[in-house]
């Protein structure tokens, strides 16, 4: 690793207390993460981390890839900003690129700087477009929380209930089968699948019909039929805690969304750029073409950019609107945006997701049959998701899952970080462990966030009797 010459850790542990939101933290003492290479992260003392959650789905292709490290540099030293308003041709070479990877009629974009500003954008189309106010997103999803998002994320509103969803937002529930009402122990006991039938195998049960039922009877009590401007929703949820929904379930939520009236986006901001291994875009593992797609995080590699792409007629309703973005689609970004899907297509790396994606779940599913704490495993590629829970207290045959508590994970989690492994925690009860990590990631790498797994929750079995925690 390079030296370190950053600040001392001593003077990040006090500035901790006051000078940073605790929100910006995630482990309890500072982790300063000072340099990354593909797949790895080192921190102030050169110690190396193998990085499975990729800055949350973010770092697609590896950290400081050299291609993307050279596309910075020479767009710098060309043309570095000219402002939303002005063209350039990295603009068309980008906007070509994408659009290139887009099914449909999907082919206007509008390039802005995260996923929030996306959907912020998609919820001013939709209610342009249409001439409608009300919106549907699922509970427990996540779309960002500037704003009008604050409202439509059913994940920030319900878990810390520190917003309303406000005028014209509506949650249906979350399709969940592990935890949910309907799907159940069935569902939770049929082998885990891996990706390459997940959506539309898991789950063969009522449960796509109910939930399907329950999004609809808000158009008997809350929504005047015909009148809805449009629906959100991510095809694998990501902050939720990886929950992916029963077959066929948004396939018919689509249809009936469009008959009355209204748009749909797909959020692909976790789910896109071959994530999810089996795809490009995970929306098309539903069987659907969405109005509106919004994409950020993987499509810069860690690079602040994201991007609305939609078809024309839409694009065009943002005319009787107003709408204006500094930054969006500056030269740098766009070729950010062209060399990372050059990588992604010239080293195989969707199909890496697919392959080291299979590996790992096979691994946890291997785990799951072992560990009681180890609820269920789940996901796509490499976005996955293993849901902790309370082994000792299986409550599972009453339709109650019991998530392991926070305390346990945290110890899990700072375990694993002591061992060199990085991941993230998701969910509404903060017991989903997730791995999104850079997709270059090896089985190797799998091999030895199973080790380390393994290793922590022995550890936390040995505690739990020892100290009776
Ligand atoms: N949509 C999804 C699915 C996300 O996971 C996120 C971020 N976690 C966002 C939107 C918002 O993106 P940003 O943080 O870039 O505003």
């Amino acid at each position: 690793p390079l030296p370190y010459k950053g600040v001392s850790y001593e003077k990040a542990q006090s500035m901790q207390l006051d000078n940073v939101f605790p929100q910006v933290q995630m482990y309890e003492e500072p982790l300063l993460l000072h340099e990354g290479k593909m797949q790895w992260l080192f921190d102030h003392k050169g110690k190396r981390y193998l990085d499975m959650f990729g800055g949350i789905a973010t770092v697609s292709v590896g950290h400081c890839h050299p291609r993307i490290t050279e596309a910075i540099a020479e767009q710098s030293g060309i043309l570095g900003h000219v402002s939303g308003a002005y063209e350039h041709p990295k603009m068309y070479e980008y906007v070509e690129a994408l659009v290139s990877k887009m099914p449909g009629d999907l082919k206007t974009v509008y390039l802005v700087n995260s996923g929030s500003e996306a959907n912020e954008l998609a919820m001013q189309l939709v209610r342009l477009h249409t001439g409608n106010q009300d919106v549907l997103s699922i509970q427990n999803c996540y779309h960002g929380v500037s704003g009008n998002l604050h409202g439509l994320t059913a994940l920030a509103s319900v878990k810390y209930n520190n917003m309303s969803a406000g005028n014209f937002i509506h949650h249906a529930m979350c399709p969940d089968v592990f935890k949910g009402i309907w799907g159940g122990k069935k569902c939770r006991d049929s082998p885990v699948q891996t990706q390459r039938s997940c959506e539309c195998d898991r789950v063969r049960c009522h449960a796509a019909d109910k939930y399907y039922e329950q999004l609809e009877d808000i158009f008997s009590y809350s929504i005047p039929r015909g009148k809805v401007a449009g629906f959100f929703a991510e095809s694998i949820q990501g902050v939720g805690g990886i929950v992916q929904f029963p077959r066929g379930y948004l396939k018919r939520v689509y249809e009936l969304i469009r008959s009355n009236g209204g748009l749909c986006v797909a959020d692909e901001v976790q789910t896109g750029f071959g994530r999810t291994g089996e795809h490009f875009w995970n929306f098309q593992s539903h069987g659907v073409t969405p109005d509106i797609v919004t994409m950020a995080k993987g499509i810069g590699n860690g690079f602040p950019m994201a991007a609305v792409v939609t078809t024309p007629a839409i694009a065009r309703s943002l005319n009787s609107g107003f709408h204006f973005n500094t930054f969006g689609g500056n030269p740098v970004s766009c070729a950010v945006g062209v060399s990372v899907l050059k990588v992604i297509d010239e080293e195989g790396l969707q199909k890496n997701c697919l392959d080291v994606g299979t590996y790992f779940l096979e691994k946890l599913c291997g785990m799951r049959r072992e560990w009681k704490i180890i609820g269920d495993v789940r996901g796509k590629g490499l976005m996955i998701g293993v849901e902790l829970i309370d082994g000792d207290q299986d409550d599972s045959d009453k339709g109650i899952i019991n998530p392991l508590n926070c305390r346990a994970i945290s110890r899990i989690k700072n375990d694993c970080l002591k061992m060199g492994l990085l991941f993230g925690v998701g969910g509404v009860r903060s017991n989903v462990l997730r791995f999104m990590p850079p997709m270059c990631v090896t089985k190797a790498d799998v091999d030895f966030t199973i080790a380390v797994l393994r290793r922590a929750m022995q550890n936390y079995y040995e505690a739990k009797y020892r100290n009776n925690l």
